[in-house]
Parts: structure tokens; sequence; C-alpha cells
């Protein structure tokens, strides 16, 4: 089957023919239709963070595809059925955080396109027990990001206890922000968004966001503090420090910093000011399956929609090169069918 594959960090990803994986108990085929291609990604064909992935390796964790081989043992799942395959591509299913509804902190968990191999190929094995399903009425494209960008900003929304006419920042209009800035319409509050391109702010504009700013031109963080009097919590996707920094100054006393991007720099919390203001700091990775169920829902209802470029496997260094220079608007779709 035809591949995209990280042979060593920071080397272009070589698109070859490599064997068709083998099905074990409880595994499924899928065949992919369509991948997004997540910041992650890149992340990880940089070796940028302190856990390595595998190599070689077929990144990709936003697949979606119909079942073509089901395992041994699969009774819920049947061939044609369509799934997607997420970032947490399995977990122990017993551990204290399995049981408690907080699968993604699973110690015992494995990673699509990262500690396994995922779906930038025609085909990719996924654990039965991890995929879902995708409703009817959404195409493979249309999906594919909600597994990933969809899911993770759908869930820091939740995470950050932002309650519906109170106000939201999103930092970073990319493949996350821009669905996060819908997700948080959708759910009710009022959301101002902050990235460092004019064509990204309008496209904010665009999807619902009440108010902007050009983190180039202004300081983000005391302009919302002037014009709204600080945001209840933000969803910080921006893969720079600097944005953390200001993403953190921008909330309210009492409020919330979902810390979602991944930048491989530290992060300044003043230990004063967080003290005094009473303010959260969360992580968020991901979400779980019934995130991953209530994203998918409201995007076939049409309360959000991912806003998607196509392209062919082929390009994947190229569209790699435009992420990096911030030039992607939405989410960029790998159509396997093309
Ligand atoms: P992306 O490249 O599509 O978007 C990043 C956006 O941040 C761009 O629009 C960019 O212009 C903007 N940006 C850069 N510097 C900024 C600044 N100083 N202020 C404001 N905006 C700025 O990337 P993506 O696919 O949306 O992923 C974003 C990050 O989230 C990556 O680090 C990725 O690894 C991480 N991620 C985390 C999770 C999780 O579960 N926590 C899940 C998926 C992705
Ligand atoms: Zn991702
Ligand atoms: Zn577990």
């Amino acid at each position: 089957m035809k591949a995209a594959v990280v042979n060593q960090f920071k080397e272009q990803l070589e698109i070859k023919d490599v064997p068709k994986p083998e099905v074990k108990p409880h595994q499924i085929l899928v065949r992919i239709h369509a991948c997004g291609v997540c910041h992650t990604d890149l992340h990880a064909a940089h070796g940028d963070w302190p856990v390595k992935p595998k190599l070689p390796l077929i990144p990709g964790h936003e697949g979606a595809g119909t079942i073509e081989h089901v395992g041994e043992g699969v009774t819920h799942l049947k061939v044609g059925d369509r799934v997607g395959v997420p970032w947490l591509y399995s977990a122990c299913g017993h551990c204290e955080y399995c049981l408690t509804g907080r699968e993604t902190l699973c110690l015992e968990q494995h990673n699509t396109g990262y500690s396994v191999d995922g779906g930038y190929a025609e085909y990719c094995v996924a654990d039965a027990n991890y995929v879902v399903k995708i409703p009817d009425n959404l195409s493979f494209v249309d999906a594919a990001p909600l597994f990933c960008a969809g899911v993770t900003t759908y869930k820091a929304l939740k995470m950050s206890e932002v309650k519906p006419g109170e106000w939201v920042a999103v930092f970073g209009v990319g493949g996350l922000g821009h669905l996060g800035v819908q997700y948080a319409k959708a759910m009710g509050m009022n959301v101002v968004a902050i990235d460092t391109f004019d064509e990204k702010l309008e496209l904010a504009k665009e999807l619902g966001a009440d108010k902007v700013v050009n983190a180039m031109k202004e300081d983000a963080a005391d302009w919302i503090q002037k014009e709204i009097g600080g945001v209840h919590g933000v969803v910080c996707t921006a893969v720079a420090k600097k944005a953390f920094d200001q993403a953190y100054r921008c909330i309210r006393r009492g409020g919330t910093c979902v810390m979602v991007g991944l930048p491989p720099e530290k992060m300044d919390l003043p230990i004063f000011d967080t003290v005094l203001n009473g303010t959260k700091v969360v992580g968020s990775i991901v979400g779980t399956r019934k995130d991953l169920e209530e994203t998918l829902q409201f995007a076939a209802e049409g309360k959000v929609k991912c806003i998607i470029e196509t392209r062919e496997l082929d390009d994947i260094n190229t569209i790699y090169d435009e992420m990096l220079d911030g030039k992607i608007n939405g989410r960029i779709v790998i159509n396997m069918e093309k």
C-alpha cells in the first residue's frame, strides 16, 4: 500500500510502498478515505517533544474510512462500517484513569501516528474498541479533522468551564482554533479570537467570533483586559510561548487557562498572581470516545463545519512547509481518493 513515512526526524517524508498491515484479534483494518494534517504530525516528524515517536513512522491521527476487515473477537463492528481512528489508539481499559472516564490519561496508551502507524496511508490498523463511528450525513473529508482538531477544542472548552453568555478567548485560529471558535459559539459562549495573521482573524469573524485581536499589532492580553475586562476562560492552541504567556494574562479572576498547543518551550507562571487571582491552569489532551461522539454530533447537526482544503498524499512535504509558515486557513485534509 502507498504511505507517507518519516524515516528520520527533520527529514522529508518518503512516499513509498509498504506492506499492508496485518490484523490481529480485536483489531480492524480501515481503508483510509481521508486524513487531516494536524500540527502534531509536524512535531512528530521533527521529534520536537520529550517523548519521541517510533521510527520509521506513518503519521496521521485524523484518518477516516471504511472497515475492510474485522479481526477475531470483534463483535460490535462489521465490514463496511464508517469509522475514524483517533489519537488515542488504545488504552488499558482497567486503570484508575480508564475507569473514571479519563482514558486519555492512561499510562498504557498507544497513540495513532506516533507510537503506532497512522492514517497517512491507504490502510491503517486500529483497535476495534477505540474507533468511533462517523454519522451517516458526514463525509469522510468533513469528519476527518473532527477526530483530533474538533474533539480537542470541544473538550478544552468543556475544561474551561466557561458558561453560556460568558467570554472565552481562543488563541491560535489554525486547524484547532477555527473549530474552537465554532464549538464555543455553538456552546453559547462569547468569543474573542487571537492570531498573528489578519486572514485567520477574518475567518474567525466569518465563523462567529465576536471580537478578534492581532497579536502582532497589539498586546492581546492588555487589549482583552481593557476591552472586555478579561475573559472567563481561555483555550490556547497557538504553537508559541508568547501566546501562552498572553493567554494566561487575559483571564479575569477565578478564570481558567486551558493549555492545548504544544510548543516545546516553558510558560511563565507567576505564583503571586495565580494565588491572588485564583487562576486555574489546566492541560487538556484530545478527548475520550464519548467526547468524540458529542463532537461529531455537533457537525452532524450542522452546528460546526471544518474549513477544508483537500490535497493528495504526495503533497505532504509541501503541506508541512505551509503549516510551519502559518499559511493554512482551516485544515488540510489528504483525500486518499484523489
Ligand atoms: P496550526 O498550525 O493549524 O495552528 C496554529 C495557529 O497558531 C496558527 O493559526 C498560527 O498562526 C497561530 N499562532 C502562532 N503564533 C501565535 C501567537 N503568538 N499568537 C496567536 N496565534 C499564534 O496547528 P494546529 O493543528 O491547530 O495545532 C496547534 C497545536 O496544538 C500544536 O502544537 C499541536 O501539536 C497541538 N495539539 C494539541 C492537542 C491536545 O490534545 N492538547 C491536540 C491536537 C493538537
Ligand atoms: Zn492532532
Ligand atoms: Zn488505562
